[in-house]
């Protein structure tokens, strides 16, 4: 992962670092390894392919680049536009 991208997230507007996010619980992971294996195998690869990066704030997977012109263009939303009313 390279640092010193900044990422806006479009939903709450919080600027920042995303944080990893993985779905499901590692306790329900290993019970389901100890009980039964292929369960255990299909929840592991949910779990990995589900794998995400998300704001750290509102945990939604709605983190873009702050370079782009989307994220641009949701920083001029959030920031400018408030500072002129
Ligand atoms: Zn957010």
């Amino acid at each position: 992962m390279e640092t010193g991208t900044q990422y806006i997230c479009s939903y709450c507007g919080t600027i920042g670092q995303p944080v990893k996010y993985t779905p499901g619980s590692i306790w329900i992971e290993i019970l389901l390894w100890c009980m039964f294996i292929i369960p255990g195998v299909i929840y592991s690869v949910w779990r990995l392919a589900s794998k995400t990066k998300v704001c750290p704030v509102c945990k939604k997977d709605t983190m873009i680049p702050l370079e782009t012109p989307l994220g641009q263009k949701i920083y001029r939303e959030m920031y400018l536009d408030m500072q002129k009313k």
